[in-house]
Parts: C-alpha cells; sequence; structure tokens
C-alpha cells in the first residue's frame, strides 16, 4: 500500500479545535489517564471497562514508545509522574507535531490552566475562540430582557473578536440540540425570565432549551457572519450528557440556506458518527466544514474509517485537522498519531485505488493538516 505517513512529517498542523491542559502539579492515576479516552462518566465504567476499549490499548503504546517504558498502565504513569511535567508536557506537544493550538477555554474537564497560565507554560503557538453559551450565561444577570441579553452577547462576541478570538464555538448540540427551527419569542421570554430570577438568587445560570439556545444560536451566527469569523457547532458525539440523536448537523440547514447568513462560515467539529451527513453538506454548501476530532482517538479503527468514508463526499479542501484533544499533554501526542495515520492510511489507499494520484494525495493532507485552517480561520494573509 502506498505510504504517505513520512510525507507530512515536517508540516506543524493547526489543530482548529482543542482545550487547555490541566494544572501540570497533580500525578496521575490510572483513572485520570482513562477519562479523556472515553465518553463514559460513570465510574464503574471506567473501572472495568475503558482499560480494554482497543483505543485505550493502543494510546497506551503510542505513550510507552515515547517514554521508553512497557506498554502497560503501571509503567506508563510510572514513568511520566516521574518527569518534570512542564518539560514532558511540552515535549509530547512537540512530538504531536502541533504547530498552533486553537483553544476552547471553556472547557478541560478538571482544573484547567487559565488562558495566561496556558500561554506561559505551554510553548507551542496559542489561538482561542469564544465558547458562545458559557460566555452567555455570565450576561443573563445584567440583561433585563431576552433582547437586551442578545445584544450583550453581540456586542461580547464583536469585543471577543476585537481581543484576538478567531472563532465561535456553540454547544447546542447538548443543550437544546441541531433541529434549528424559527425559536418562538414568547416561549424564549418565558425561560429567560426563570433564568434571570435563578441569577439574581445566586443561583448557578445554565442555559438549556431550544428556546434560548436556539434564540442565542441565530444571533451570534448572524454576528459571526458579520464578523467573519467561523461559528464552530459541535456536532455528533463528544459529550455524554448530550442526547446524540439530537446531534445532527443536518438540522442546521437554516445556517446554509438563509441569506442572512450567507457569509458565515460553519465548522461542524467532531461530526462522528454523522460523519457522511457533514461530508455532504461540506460538499454541497460553500461554506460548511467538517473535522473528525475526538472520533479519530475515541473510537480506534472506527475513527480511520469514518475520516476514509468523509473524504467520499467531502472535498480535501474542507476537512480540518483537529484533536479535540484536552487535560493530559497524553492525549495531544496520542491523537496527533492517531490522525496523521488515519490521514495518511485513507489518502493512500485512494492513491491505490487510482482515486487520486500521489502528489494530489500529498497536498491534500498538507492542506487538511493546515492550509484549510489557515484559509478558514484567515490565519494568513490571503
Ligand atoms: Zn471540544
Amino acid at each position: 500500500m502506498t505510504s504517505l505517513l513520512q510525507e507530512w512529517d515536517d508540516l506543524p498542523a493547526v489543530d482548529h479545535h482543542c482545550h487547555p491542559l490541566l494544572h501540570l502539579n497533580t500525578k496521575l492515576t490510572a483513572i485520570d489517564l482513562r477519562r479523556p479516552f472515553t465518553e463514559a462518566i460513570d465510574d464503574n465504567v471506567i473501572r472495568e471497562h475503558t482499560q480494554h476499549s482497543v483505543a485505550y490499548r493502543r494510546a497506551l503504546r503510542i505513550l510507552a514508545a515515547e517514554l521508553g517504558c512497557d506498554p502497560t498502565e503501571e509503567d506508563v504513569l510510572g514513568s511520566r509522574n516521574e518527569v518534570d511535567p512542564v518539560e514532558y508536557a511540552n515535549r509530547l506537544l512537540k512530538k504531536s507535531r502541533t504547530g498552533l493550538m486553537i483553544l476552547d477555554h471553556g472547557y478541560a474537564g478538571g482544573e484547567a490552566m487559565s488562558p495566561a497560565e496556558h500561554s506561559a507554560t505551554i510553548e507551542t503557538p496559542q489561538l482561542h475562540v469564544v465558547r458562545l453559551e458559557t460566555a452567555a450565561e455570565g450576561l443573563v444577570a445584567s440583561s433585563e430582557s431576552v433582547t437586551d441579553w442578545l445584544d450583550a452577547a453581540r456586542s461580547m462576541l464583536r469585543d471577543a473578536v476585537d481581543g484576538g478570538a478567531v472563532g465561535v464555538k456553540t454547544i447546542a448540540a447538548y443543550r437544546a440540540g441541531l433541529q434549528l427551527l424559527e425559536p418562538d419569542p414568547s416561549r424564549a421570554a418565558a425561560d429567560f425570565k426563570i433564568l434571570r430570577a435563578r441569577a439574581a438568587a445566586g443561583e448557578t445560570v445554565r442555559l438549556l432549551g431550544e428556546p434560548l439556545c436556539h434564540t442565542l444560536l441565530v444571533a451570534a451566527a448572524e454576528e459571526c457572519s458579520r464578523l467573519g469569523v467561523p461559528l464552530q457547532v459541535h456536532c455528533g458525539l463528544g459529550d455524554p450528557d448530550e442526547d446524540l440523536a439530537l446531534a445532527n448537523p443536518l438540522g442546521l440547514r437554516r445556517l446554509f440556506v438563509e441569506p442572512r447568513f450567507a457569509n458565515l462560515k460553519v465548522v461542524l467539529l467532531h461530526c462522528y458518527p454523522f460523519h457522511r451527513e457533514a461530508a455532504y453538506l461540506s460538499s454541497v454548501f460553500p461554506n460548511v466544514y467538517m473535522d473528525l476530532s475526538l472520533a479519530i482517538h475515541l473510537a480506534g479503527q472506527d475513527g480511520a474509517r469514518a475520516l476514509e468514508e468523509a473524504l467520499g463526499l467531502c472535498p480535501t479542501s474542507k476537512l480540518l485537522y483537529a484533536t479535540d484533544a484536552s487535560r493530559f499533554a497524553e492525549v495531544y501526542l496520542v491523537a496527533a498519531v492517531l490522525y496523521r495515520e488515519a490521514l495518511a492510511g485513507a489518502l493512500g489507499r485512494l492513491v491505490d485505488s487510482d482515486w487520486l494520484t500521489r502528489a494530489e494525495a500529498v497536498e491534500a493532507g498538507r492542506q487538511v493538516l493546515s492550509g484549510n485552517a489557515e484559509r478558514t480561520y484567515q490565519l494568513i494573509a490571503p
């Protein structure tokens, strides 16, 4: 089989969607290390089963090769817990050949470094996106009405982009689902009243339900369109909270066809198991892009197959590299190794079966790893 893996050895990737690492001063337990390699939050699953997933078995071997130890959980943990954590994190990130991290600081699955700590500790260059729902929750208490709140959210997005944010990320999939209909203003007003009362009582404000989440999503999409920054939309797997049946990107059709969103770039994150749907959307609509982050390091060979399936319809100019890594340096390295392997395998097979020439496949890989993100996020002067 055609091997393309070494073709991109010197090419640093743009990881267009990942999360910050946790503070580096803690020693990892087996349970800690298993958590980023499963969607499960049930401790019984993590204690009894996660270590038997093929994704975790492979992760241990990748890490053992890096640490020079036996590929057992015990040895990997023992070796990594002995070394200087800052040097180790930077070494693994360097090994992952990540040239730029585009971070969503809104989630890390634990005690994450702040943006300032992160950029001071991690040597890899970093940019960030705004996590829409989290930021908008912070604006509820100071807003009198839904209209006020949406105005404040729009203004927050403008300020964030002025301050260097390169995109906006929405988690509407697990707060309301992605079946995007015209939100009902009276239901939105009623829900907002309840949320505001909670904020006034000092309770946690958690944005939930279609009326408010979809009203906010539409407003943010208009603002992103105006600002020229991509809207990252969580689709498919990625949070055990969500109803996966509602996380299909086909429900976002309004964003792709309504004239007011004509300039909106939508990047569909994760996508699996809806990667075929995402590939279809990417192939049909000019400003839709997709990635396979998370699926690649969670779904074993199925992640690699998903990448190959995506390239059935999705033009190679529309697939972006991302890991969705979070928490520990190990995840960034494992996800990167597996992603490059999956990409090389998929493109190599396309060469073997005469869909692409070798030169076309090599160039396609370069675009997936960095060129597509550079264009989509306007990281280089046009
Ligand atoms: Zn993410």
